[in-house]
């Protein structure tokens, strides 16, 4: 039976990866739509190659480029932001979200309403509203399945496994590209600098977030919202060679590990073949050849987004909305030119002071429109935090 699928962000890091999976067993798939940005030659390419009925770019700007690549195909087309939620109104049996930031929160929110499979990458749905994420999903009989590497790492070691056993969840954190780096260098880091990448291939933003652990942050959060462990029982460990991806801890002393290469595809593919497990094209692991596992703690001065973490984890409520939106617009003064490297969490933090002593923190928002407002307020008042650090 050929499955109808539809990939949210498929011109991105993860999205490609899916393409690629999809591609190597056409029959199997019914592609109902993709989505992406400004990418329009690579969004028309793949809507031709998989036999897309749909295609939308996020910018109506582009839609004009977007109908001229595909006039003649019979593909339809679209753009914007309405244009996305109904590409998720469409009917398809697997949908997988990877669209970038707070903008992939809605179109799979929309999805879970009809009752599909959603293949989540875009963690920033599960740290801005993920009670409200499985909420939905349980009211429609929808299942989440995380694709993040970590939490693919931990759901595979769960397979099985009773919850009450669980003592504690490890996730591990490549350090990222800046992991040797001293204190004083660190400070001085440019974008480039925090743009490369030892181990993984990815988008420039998760990239920079990884230097930074913002992206180990957000998957603790992230781990906490979706396995529902208590913030005391998550933890980070640096582990440079991104072999192992996460372990459960049980309640007799076991510790399972997942072990994999570095390649989204794992993740990606378990998810697209849950329950089961099929082949895939990712390279095994030699272990005499890797020979040696290092996993050391992560020393907070360095990774300030860590202990920032914990707090969020504890406080709930609106903290991770706010968290996200915080840590999205420090990534863009960094980018910018306009912030440091290690200021981008003082940025974060300035922005979780400000909104607690107008707002307070711990009420969580009800609807998805309370969600994009805290997201809004939390996006100006990071603004105005870098602006007063320009000035000082
Ligand atoms: P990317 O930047 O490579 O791709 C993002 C995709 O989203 C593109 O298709 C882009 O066109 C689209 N997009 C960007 N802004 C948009 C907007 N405003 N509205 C609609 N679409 C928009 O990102 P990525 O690295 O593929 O990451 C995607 C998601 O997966 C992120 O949430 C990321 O944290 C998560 N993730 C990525 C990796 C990885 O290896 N790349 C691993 C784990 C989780
Ligand atoms: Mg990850």
């Amino acid at each position: 039976m050929t499955r109808r699928i539809s990939i949210f962000g498929a011109t991105g890091s993860i999205g490609q990866n899916t393409v690629d999976l999809i591609a190597r067993d056409p029959d199997a798939y019914d592609v109902v739509a993709l989505t992406g940005g400004a990418n329009i030659s690579r969004l028309a390419e793949d809507a031709k190659r998989l036999n897309a009925d749909l295609a939308v770019t996020c910018y109506p700007d582009r839609l004009d480029d977007l109908r001229a690549a595909l006039r003649g195909t019979g593909i339809e087309v679209a753009a914007g932001e309405a244009a996305l939620i109904e590409a998720a109104d469409r009917p398809a049996d697997w949908i997988m979200s990877a669209i970038v930031g707070a903008a992939g929160l809605a179109p799979g929110f929309r999805a879970l309403r009809h009752g599909t499979t959603l293949a989540l990458a875009n963690k920033e749905s599960l740290v801005t509203a993920g009670p409200l994420l499985l909420a939905e999903a349980r009211a429609h009989d929808a299942t989440i399945l995380p694709v993040d590497s970590e939490h693919s790492a931990v759901f595979q070691a769960l397979v099985g496994e009773e919850m009450d056993a669980v003592e504690r969840i490890i996730i591990t954190a490549s350090g990222g590209g800046l992991r040797d780096w001293s204190l004083e260098a660190l400070a001085n880091a440019t974008v480039a600098d925090a743009g490369a990448h030892p181990n993984w291939d990815m988008g420039q933003r998760i990239t920079i977030d990884s230097a930074s652990m913002f992206n180990k942050a957000m998957e603790l959060i992230e781990t906490k919202e979706f396995f529902g462990v208590p913030p005391a029982r998550i933890e980070a460990v640096v582990h440079p060679q991104s072999i192992v991806h996460a372990l459960v801890g049980f309640n007799d002393g076991a510790l399972m590990a997942h072990l994999g290469a570095p390649d989204m595809r794992h993740a990606i593919g378990y998810a697209l073949h849950w329950p089961d497990r099929r082949d895939l094209p990712v390279n095994r692991i030699d272990l005499a050849q890797v020979a040696t596992l290092e996993f050391r703690a992560p020393d907070l001065r360095r990774y300030p987004a860590l202990g920032i973490a914990q707090s969020v984890m504890e406080t709930g409520g609106r903290a991770g909305c706010i968290f996200n939106a915080a840590k999205e617009i420090a990534l863009d003064g960094f980018i910018a030119g306009r912030i440091g490297f290690m200021d981008m969490a003082g940025v974060v933090e300035a922005t979780l002071d400000a909104m607690s002593s107008e707002f307070g923190l711990t009420i969580s928002p009800s609807t998805l429109e309370e969600v994009l407002e805290v997201d809004q307020m939390a996006r100006d008042r990071a603004w105005s935090c870098i602006r007063q650090k320009e000035i000082a």
